[in-house]
């Protein structure tokens, strides 16, 4: 989608600190981030929000791309939070679904 700033990313358009590509997906560190370690990964195919998954292999690329990162990245042992935000109550600010991996410090529930 052209006025999508993740799929301008995708397209090498727009810079990104990469961690993990392959042909479905694409893993990045957040530009904002809220914790030591936060990163999302997200499809290379445009899909808005959770509302619009279809594709459960994908869905499920989404997360365990996200724990081979944090396995790789040696905070699996101590812990991480995976959060996906839908539309404006979820906290949704980007609509092209991805799904942020939060660690590096101690997680609060509930969340904000
Ligand atoms: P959400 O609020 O769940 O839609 O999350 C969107 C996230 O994208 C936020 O944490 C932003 O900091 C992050 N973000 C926005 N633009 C960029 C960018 N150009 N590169 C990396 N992260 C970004």
């Amino acid at each position: 989608m052209e006025d999508c700033i993740f799929c301008l990313i995708i397209k090498g358009n727009i810079p990104a600190e990469i961690l993990y590509e392959d042909e479905r997906v694409l893993a990045f560190k957040d530009v904002n981030a809220q914790a030591p370690e936060h990163f999302l990964v997200i499809p290379k195919e445009h899909i808005s929000n959770a509302n619009d998954a279809t594709d459960e292999a994908l869905m499920g690329r989404l997360s365990i791309t996200a724990a081979n990162i944090a396995k790789e990245h040696k905070f699996s042992e101590n812990g991480y939070r995976l959060v996906m935000n839908c539309n404006s109550d979820g906290g949704q600010t980007v609509s092209h679904i991805h799904l942020h991996c939060l660690a590096g410090r101690q997680m609060t529930w509930p969340p904000g």
